[in-house]
Order: structure tokens, then sequence, then C-alpha cells
């Protein structure tokens, strides 16, 4: 599993959790998230907008 923002691999946790967050667009695609870049964008629609 990659950060679709910084591209670095996100950490797994058990049972395929992951160390970040899953995020889904308007149109239902998800994208995934590792915790640093959650932490430095304060809302999903600023992650969606790093991704674009
Ligand atoms: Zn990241």
């Amino acid at each position: 599993m990659k950060c679709e923002i910084c591209k670095n691999k996100i950490p797994e946790i058990f049972l395929k959790k992951i160390l970040g967050t899953v995020i889904k667009d308007e149109k239902g695609k998800k994208h995934y998230v590792c915790s640093d870049c959650q932490k430095a964008h304060s809302s999903k629609e600023k992650l969606l907008e790093q991704m674009n």
C-alpha cells in the first residue's frame, strides 16, 4: 500500500489495517494516505487536492 500523496509505503498494522487513512473522492474512488500526510493536511478536501 502506497500513500498517494508522498508515494511512500504505508506501514500495515494487523488485520490489513494501515497506519494512515482511506478517503473517498466524489466518485467514490478510494485513496490511501499515510498518517504523516494526514497530519499535514487538515481536511479531506485538501488531501484530495494534493493528489491532482
Ligand atoms: Zn504520505
